[in-house]
């Protein structure tokens, strides 16, 4: 895929059924500009140029939108620089989207996007995701993760605060299928199930993309 990284970014959302409005792609330009200033004092990302961020964390995290409603409480664990958190907070203002991560600045960064782009669905809170059952008891209907953790220990995290219907969503690259087939003994003796793998191409870059979902035993689909 060729054109400016504005293009990339609208073609890809349009081919995922999403296509952007103009203040949507506004916000998503002072996300790369300040991810990339802030970058340079605090570690938030590997990958540096506009395109890449785009494609590997914008439209990869974006990949979601084709699960999630527009409405409900997600999580997201292990939300480092604000991925998926923040690309769905834009999209989805519907969605009340709470982002928690172990790194103090990690979270600071987040805050400081939420402000900037007035994202009033976002709440970031720097914690460890073991602790989060204390401070969050209600329940979440959605607990993502990307670049967190084996499913497992992710499950093991997301189990204390998901609803009784939720759905914890792993973000895998194309060994998401293997993954999933391996921890389903140690989720089962969580009453977890994984319900389905939805396997994707990374719009841009053709990467295999997979999201495990997983249930809580004898729950149906969500819809
Ligand atoms: N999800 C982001 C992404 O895809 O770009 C960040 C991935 S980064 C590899 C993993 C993040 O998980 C780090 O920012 C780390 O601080 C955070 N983390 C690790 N263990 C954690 C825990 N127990 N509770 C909360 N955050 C944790």
């Amino acid at each position: 895929m060729t054109g400016s990284w504005q293009e990339i970014l609208a073609a890809g959302m349009s081919g995922m059924g999403r296509p952007l409005d103009a203040d949507q792609i506004s916000c998503f330009a002072l996300f790369v500009d300040e991810l990339k200033r802030w970058n340079k004092r605090i570690n938030l990302t590997a990958i540096t140029s506009d395109r890449e961020i785009v494609v590997k964390h914008l439209l990869d995290s974006l990949t979601l939108t084709s699960i999630l409603p527009s409405t409900g409480r997600l999580l997201d664990i292990g939300s480092g620089g604000g991925f998926p958190a923040i690309p769905l907070a834009i999209v989805l203002p519907g969605l009340s989207i709470t982002s928690v991560d172990a790194v103090g600045k990690k979270i600071t960064f987040q805050r400081h996007i939420g402000r900037l782009l007035s994202l009033t669905n976002l709440t970031a809170i720097h914690a460890r995701a073991e602790t989060l059952a204390d401070s969050d008891p209600g329940g979440f209907d959605w607990i993502v993760s990307r670049a967190f953790s084996s499913i497992p220990l992710f499950a093991r995290l997301a189990l204390p605060v998901l609803k009784q219907d939720g759905t914890i969503v792993a973000m895998k690259g194309r060994d998401g299928e293997q993954e999933a087939a391996a921890a389903e003994s140690e989720l089962a003796e969580m009453g977890l199930r994984v319900d389905r793998v939805n396997t994707l191409h990374l719009p841009g870059d053709n990467a295999t993309r997979t999201l495990v979902l997983i249930r809580k035993d004898g729950k149906g689909r969500p819809s």
